[in-house]
């Protein structure tokens, strides 16, 4: 018989799976709570579920059970985990200390379709979709490390890791929901960041399935020509559909959208660029994260040029936008933002 995977099951195919083997209904939510709140890996950590029935459990289920392969740490306190599947794929996830928060960078593939120019991940190709599981495992094992190496468990998490989160929609928003569910780990959908390259009809879906947490758009350049040269996606989806998907994503949920925004040397730092920046930014609210490039292995772009950098803040500022200009954690341990490649330190 195919065993299939328990934290792929949904409630109602455990609620009937449990029927079925006539156990009675509270033992569901017994099995849901070791899943999911206690994040066990195997069915005899579930202790008060008769040894027989973790028997039956075990003939008809597996677990997609993620394991740290190697931990890298930054002179700043990053760290990056480098997990492993079952199957032998990897992927990374990242836990970035700051003043008064820790924030967890998790994947949501092994690997990437959309070859960004500006991002190693790109590079890699695309392997697989992560499952459910393999999502939430990475939240959990960065939550236990937060709580041994800093003291806490996370304040924050954003979904901005290998992979496009909304190419892997279903398993994404499940994964979401244990972390934020009471019978899960409870965690606060206003704390937590899905970054999206832009794939605009999945962010008309995000709005009507009316998420609660954050958006984020990987912009780095409100010129479509400029833009469809570093991430490719955008000749699928150029600047105007994204537009109107943000506006209808606007109008449904009422939340303040943030743009990420590189900044690469004669490419997108102009002053030209910054007015585009801020006439594109008018569709609703929002915040802008300016990020200074890391330059990374075989390179083609370099940061920009501090003046220049500042000019382009000036601008935006004289336009009342909020920004922030974020400087790249991790750098030294391949961590930061577009170096996630699964390169051991
Ligand atoms: S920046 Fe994001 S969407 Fe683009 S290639 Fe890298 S992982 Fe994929």
């Amino acid at each position: 018989m195919n065993k299939k995977c328990i934290r792929d099951l949904s409630i109602e195919d455990l609620t009937s799976f449990c029927k079925d083997s006539g156990q009675r209904p509270f033992r569901v939510r017994q099995i849901l709570y070791w899943l999911w709140r206690k994040g066990v890996s195997d069915f005899d950590q579930m202790s008060d579920i008769s040894k027989e029935f973790r028997v039956t459990l075990e003939n008809n289920f597996y677990f997609d059970n993620i394991k740290v392969d190697s931990i890298s740490r930054s002179s700043d306190k990053t760290t990056k985990f480098l997990f492993s599947s079952t199957d032998n794929k990897y992927f990374e996830g990242v836990l970035i200390p700051d003043k008064d928060r820790v924030t967890a960078c998790i994947s949501t593939q092994a690997g990437c379709a959309l070859n960004c120019a500006f991002c190693s991940t790109g590079k890699m190709g695309f392997i697989r979709n992560l499952s459910v599981g393999e999502i939430f495992g990475q939240v959990f094992e960065l939550n236990q490390n937060c709580k041994k190496d800093f003291g806490r468990y996370l304040t924050n998490i954003v979904i901005m890791g290998m992979g496009e989160p909304l190419l892997n929609y279903e398993n994404t928003i499940k994964a979401i929901e244990h972390v934020t569910n009471n019978d899960g780990l409870g965690f606060s959908p206003q704390r937590i960041t899905l970054s999206t390259a832009g794939i605009a009809p999945k962010i008309k879906n995000l709005a009507d399935d009316n998420i609660k947490f954050n958006l984020s758009i990987s912009l780095h350049s409100a010129d479509n020509k400029i833009r469809s040269s570093i991430m490719p996606i955008n000749k699928k989806y150029d600047l105007e559909t994204l537009s109107t998907a943000l506006s209808y994503f606007y109008n449904k949920t009422g939340k303040r959208i943030t743009y990420e925004y590189l900044l690469l040397e004669g490419i997108n730092n102009s002053l030209e660029d910054a007015e585009k920046l801020a006439k594109f930014t008018k569709i609703s609210p929002c915040k802008i994260n300016l990020i200074e490039y890391n330059p990374s292995d075989s390179d083609i772009f370099s940061p920009s040029n501090k003046q220049k950098q500042q000019s382009f803040i000036d601008f935006l500022e004289s336009k009342n936008l909020v920004v922030t200009l974020r400087k790249s954690k991790g750098q030294d341990i391949n961590a930061a933002c577009g170096q996630l490649a699964n390169k051991k330190q």
